[in-house]
């Protein structure tokens, strides 16, 4: 199913938890219900290699639906770089880069190509 839209509240999260974690970074995956991003996922450790994204994706329980990840950047724009890149890939199909000063639009959303691409705030 195509992800097309995030919950307000784990928008929030993830913004919260760039704060939080500031300098330093986090990656999480999402889970998704019916297209909308509901669930936030952590992953041991700070970074997170494409291997171990991988690796995550297939411990995955059955019926679960990964919409893709969410890292942070704490300093340096909202791009994903050759890293990101070759997770995003391996990784669903929505990726958020949240970075500072974590306002709410202190966040970027791209496809599995590295594309920006919209994605709908919504409240559930
Ligand atoms: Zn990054």
């Amino acid at each position: 199913m195509l992800v097309h839209a995030i919950d307000r509240e784990v928008l929030d999260l993830l913004l919260e938890m760039g704060k939080s974690n500031f300098p330093d970074e986090f990656i999480v995956m999402l889970g998704m219900e019916k297209g909308v991003i509901t669930t936030v996922y952590p992953i041991a450790g700070t970074t997170v290699t494409s291997d171990s994204a991988t690796i995550f994706m297939e411990m995955i329980p059955l019926g679960m639906q990964i919409a893709g990840t969410a890292h942070c950047h704490p300093r340096g724009a909202l791009w994903p770089s050759d890293a990101d890149l070759q997770i995003f890939s391996e990784s669903g199909q929505c990726h958020i880069i949240v970075g500072d000063p974590f306002e709410v639009d202190s966040w970027r959303c791209f496809d599995r190509e590295g594309y920006e691409r919209p994605l709908e705030v919504v409240t559930a």
